[in-house]
């Protein structure tokens, strides 16, 4: 309300198309038009999501409709996630992150960012006002930032490379939590730059006959967001809400073809744990349009697994469906689009 937004009340998934421009080595027409705030249309046919930013959408239009509801949502307590899909080249790491190396540069245009350094400039922001107004009750905040990355259904830390194939675990305490993962407090911007720059530097990327720097690993951001504040009787209560940001690996149909060994592994591991999110993603709408109990496989994958916590019960989702309009990438994007219908 503070700031314009408000978190989001409704159930199940928002899902957002988000086109980028066409490049310069991708001639002729484009072929696909927004037609309204939330369709859109392609080679005649329609689509319909809870929005469609076009290439007039800015980093900032995109933090307004998915990133500020985020902080909102977690600070409501809600486990809230972000996540960005599409065929490599189409636009997750730029909406995610940002230009790379506008991260990696001390002052670079502040306009390209992307949503996590704006999401975490507002949780700040956000806490620092909600302290200030529950100072009486002596409210406190206290963040704790992970990044990880899985590939291969193998869980990396990047903020220690060295911790290769990390173990999930599941607690009945705790859930479920990647053991011996890094957890870094952050307090402010120059923290979680720190933390972002050292991850990404350490990031997968693989060279395949499609793609020189594609990327075939999901990378996860979480902040885990803790308050403390003393009750009417003394005692201090806690409240724990996640938050998670997340970097899919490109959604193109991994050839397998002229891959072999590692590679032919690696394209089925990338192709299950993606249509294994679809999937789990459709049954939840499915579960909070009904409300039919229905058994919901987070077993399947390590992402998952992984996530089970925030993908689940009360919380809250947005997945940004990264498109381009470019002929040559038709069939990927019809594809994009298919899977982002089956999550509304
Ligand atoms: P992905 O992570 O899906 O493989 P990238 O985010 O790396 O794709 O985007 C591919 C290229 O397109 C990058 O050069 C990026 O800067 C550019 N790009 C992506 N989305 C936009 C956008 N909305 N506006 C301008 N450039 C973009
Ligand atoms: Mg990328």
């Amino acid at each position: 309300p503070e700031n314009g937004v408000s978190g989001s009340s409704d159930t199940g998934v928002k899902v957002i198309v988000r086109m980028r421009p066409q490049s310069k080595n991708e001639e002729g027409e484009t072929i696909v038009q927004k037609t309204s705030g939330d369709s859109l249309s392609i080679l005649g046919q329609q689509f319909t999501f809870d929005h469609v930013a076009d290439t007039t959408a800015t980093q900032i239009d995109i933090f307004q409709l998915v990133g500020a509801p985020l902080v909102e949502n977690c600070l409501a307590g809600f486990n809230s996630s972000i996540f960005a899909y599409g065929q490599t080249g189409s636009g997750k790491t730029f909406t995610i992150w940002g230009p790379t190396n506008a991260l990696l540069e001390e002052n670079s245009s502040s306009d390209e960012q992307g949503l996590t350094p704006r999401v975490f400039e507002r949780l700040f922001s956000r806490i620092n006002e909600e302290q200030d107004k529950h100072a009486d009750k002596q409210l406190m905040y206290q963040c704790r930032c992970s990044f990880l990355e899985i590939y291969n259904e193998q869980v990396t830390d990047l903020l220690n490379p060295s911790q290769k194939n990390l173990h999930l675990r599941e607690d009945t305490k705790t859930g479920v939590y990647v053991e011996n993962l890094t957890e870094s407090s952050v307090c402010n911007m120059k923290d979680v730059t720190e933390l972002l720059k050292k991850g990404l530097s350490n990031r997968k990327t693989g060279a395949t006959s499609i793609n020189i720097e594609s990327s075939r690993s999901h990378s996860v951001f979480t902040c885990v967001v803790e308050s403390r504040c003393k009750s009417m009787d003394g005692l201090s209560c806690l409240k724990t809400s996640r938050m998670n940001l997340v970097d899919l690996a490109g959604s193109e149909r991994q050839k397998s073809t002229d891959a072999a060994g590692d590679r032919l592994k690696e394209a089925g591991n990338i192709n299950r744990s993606l249509s294994q999110l679809g999937n789990l993603i459709n049954i939840l709408a499915e579960v909070s349009q009904t409300g039919k109990q229905r058994h919901i496989p987070y077993r399947d994958s390590k992402l998952t697994f992984l996530l089970q916590e925030s993908l689940g019960g009360n919380a809250k989702l947005a997945m940004i469906c990264a498109i381009s309009p470019a002929q040559s990438c038709r069939s990927e994007t019809y594809s994009t689009l298919r899977f982002a219908q089956r999550a509304k």
